[in-house]
């Protein structure tokens, strides 16, 4: 009976498991290869510590309980067939082991403490974050955990009415209390048998089930957090459209159906355990777009599985992940290049449906464009799920595929292309700022300076993210810094584009700015924009543009730091909150410098949100450019400043100044907007900068 229980579970769990790995097999693919003592200290933490979930306390907990329980309890497994079959046999060694039997009897009670906190939170408490996750298939999970906990305390208590305990019955205090509800006769002789097989039924079942629950997250977290990100969080991964390397047939053009997915990415969609953390998170659903972060990946994984069966088909015939990719995705335009799966003739003999386009069927379109890329649900997400390479892919293929983005957008793009900066203006008039300053700019053939100051198209044209680099540059040279400005031949680092999902824009841009940087003996930079120093020292590496770059708030604090720059602090005058910006504490870890700025001018005061834990102003993922429907983020962000009671909201960031600086206006408050770098230079007595 139990070789037919084991048989059967097995064999459907292997069923659906090779079903799933030919399906990764036939993903796109990316490389998560090298980092293996990064990957390995984020089994470590992430996995084995739990570490992510621990961020809730509480929640985090219980988890915790369940996930060590099943570990400790695994033994377990054997030493109940092993009893099933013969109640007076056990696992060599460890089954006569009493501090183990202590340790199984602690872990069983504890994964159902872990399961009743869990019941109690899902059916008492509600939080929001399960809005839209499958409820009715985690209680069922739920109350599987539960019999096999239960069952196998049970069991043990009645082996031990029966005196078939290996060990003292003190080692198992909780289920020696529980064999005082039974007795020595027959009846508990039977009793025994039936919760070792129920026990044992219990486990075999939801083996078989675990694949097509959302609970094969148990067998795949391990997996996705190993090849999750170990580096530059903020960093997209680059479509490679002229790579020698890349076949024509393999190049793609974001996801336009499920069989364009990475095989990552569809990892990722296995994965999701529908915990809702990230939408949580997620600054657009908690303005109430459309948008949430779960069921975006909800959505993907229903269409991976749902085109499964054809994509899998198409990679058998056409004998490798290209074919499979060309014949199934591009029939519903996943690559420009390829043509229908009937028209390429790759899926011979197999009459694969046409994938659905993953917009709208997977994922509405609203909500690809709802995303700011801030990288919240990233940073939330347990099982290390990269939310925002999902949504740029969809947003690449709805742009260079379909044509089809905001209309408000379209200038913006325009711009970046025909002026190589979205705000449109002559490219002469990029170092106007600097003029007054006698900012060196660099001209072909001079020698490079020591740092290049990368200005960044906001500083260049809005006045009041200028502001920002008329301080940084008086700063610098106070402090003797050799720098200079591009000036005219500094172009957008493409961000906006890139992150509204045309990469072709981007990477013309990059190219040319990678050479121009090159041609100058560039080696240091200076960005005080958050978006061009992730693009610079993040994204630039893939196109050939090594520089050691750093945001001018960690140089300036490094400056204070060293007594070259001797800010005056004000506390009786000035309290300050600083509004960490997504692209430089979440995806850059740039945290501690401008917090140092902000207490050596005056009073700093944090806000809840802070850190990696910041919330967005509302400006990433080429948001600066598109209308926001609903309510805005700016301003719940601007309210959460204004209660810390500061009369100084700090920011690094010109995108942030200029949407923050637009919310406090919006709420009539009196705080006013000032990025670090200015609050510095008046700390300092450096001449005020131009009132805007
Ligand atoms: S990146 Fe930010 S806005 Fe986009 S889905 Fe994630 S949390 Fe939401
Ligand atoms: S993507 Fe991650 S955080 Fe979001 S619901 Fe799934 S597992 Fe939870």
């Amino acid at each position: 009976m139990l070789a037919a229980l084991l048989a059967a579970s097995i064999g459907a769990f292997t069923v659906r498991i090779r079903f799933l790995a030919a399906l990764l097999r036939a993903g796109a693919p990316v490389s998560r290869t090298g980092d293996a003592g990064a990957r390995a200290r984020n089994e470590g933490t992430i996995v084995l510590g739990q570490r992510k979930l621990l961020q809730r306390p509480g929640p985090g907990l219980l988890h915790a309980f369940i996930f060590w329980g099943f570990l400790v309890l695994g033994p377990t497994i054997l030493i109940a067939m092993i009893g099933a079959v013969d109640r007076h046999d056990t696992l060599p060694w460890l089954g006569s082991q009493g501090w183990y039997a202590l340790l199984v009897d602690i872990f069983a009670a504890l994964v159902l403490v872990g399961v009743l906190g869990a019941v109690w939170i899902r059916k008492v408490r509600r939080p929001e974050r399960f809005r839209g996750s499958h409820l009715g298939e985690a209680d069922l999970i739920l109350a599987l955990i539960a019999i096999i906990a239960t069952s196998l305390l049970l069991w043990h208590a009645t082996r031990i009415a029966l005196g078939l305990n290996e060990y003292p019955a003190s080692w198992m205090p909780i289920s020696n209390a529980l064999s005082g509800l039974f007795s020595r006769g027959q009846a508990t002789r039977v009793l025994e048998r039936v919760f070792v097989w129920v026990h044992i039924a219990t486990i075999l079942g939801f083996l078989a089930y675990l694949p097509r629950s959302k609970h094969l997250h148990i067998a795949t977290a391990a997996f996705n957090v190993w090849y999750g990100r170990t580096r530059s969080r903020g960093r997209l991964e680059p479509l490679r459209f002229d790579d020698p390397d890349v076949p024509e047939e393999e190049i793609r053009f974001g996801a336009g159906t499920a069989a364009d997915l990475t095989w990552k990415q569809m990892l990722d969609t296995f994965t999701c355990t529908e915990c809702g953390r990230c939408q949580d998170a997620c600054p657009a659903f908690a303005t109430g777009k459309v948008l949430s972060p779960k069921l975006v990946i909800m959505g993907l994984r229903d269409q991976v599985l749902a085109d499964g069966g054809a994509i899998v088909r198409a990679r058998t015939a056409g004998g490798s992940a290209a074919g499979g990719r060309a014949g199934g995705g591009s029939a519903a335009g996943g690559t420009a290049t390829g043509g229908s799966a009937g028209g390429s003739g790759a899926i011979e003999g197999a009459a694969a449906p046409e994938p659905a386009a993953l917009v709208p069927a997977a994922v509405p379109e609203e909500s690809v464009w709802d995303c700011v890329t801030c990288g919240a649900c990233v940073q939330a997400c347990p099982v290390s799920i990269e939310h925002v390479d999902h949504i740029v892919d969809l947003r690449r293929h709805l742009v260079m595929v379909e044509s089809s983005f905001p209309s408000e957008a379209e200038p913006m793009l325009r711009d970046i292309e025909r002026a190589s900066n979205p705000w449109g203006k002559a490219q002469s008039e990029r170092a106007d700022w600097a003029a007054e300053l006698g900012v060196r700019v660099l001209e072909p053939g001079d020698d490079p300076p020591e740092y290049l100051y990368w200005v960044g198209c906001a500083a260049s044209f809005d006045e009041r993210a200028r502001t920002a680099a008329e301080s940084t540059a008086k700063l610098l040279r106070r402090a003797g810094i050799d720098f200079a400005i591009l000036g005219p031949r500094e172009a957008c680092t493409g961000d906006p584009a890139r992150r509204m999902g045309n990469e072709y824009v981007f990477q013309a841009l990059a190219e040319q700015n990678v050479e121009t940087l090159n041609e100058a003996g560039v080696t240091k930079i200076i960005a005080s924009c958050p978006h061009c120093f992730n693009s610079l020292s993040a994204e630039y590496p893939d196109f050939g543009g090594n520089y050691e770059v750093v945001h001018h708030s960690q140089l300036l604090a490094r400056l204070v730091a060293e007594g070259r720059l001797a800010p005056r602090r004000s506390s009786e005058t000035l309290t300050v909150t600083y509004h960490d910006s997504c692209y430089l504490a979440r995806h850059n870890d740039v945290i501690a410098e401008p917090r140092a700025l902000v207490s050596s001018v005056g009073e700093a005061v944090e806000m809840q949100r802070s850190g990696r834990g910041t919330f967005c102003c509302g400006a990433g993922g080429a948001h600066m450019w598109m209308e926001e429907r609903g309510s805005q983020i700016n301003d719940n962000r601007v309210a959460e400043a204004i209660a810390t009671g500061a009369d100084t909201l700090a920011v690094a960031c010109p995108f942030c100044t200029v949407m923050l600086d637009d919310g406090v206006q919006g709420a009539g408050s009196s705080m006013r907007v000032a990025d670090v770098a200015t609050l510095l230079a008046e700390s300092l007595d450096l001449p005020a900068p131009p009132a805007g």
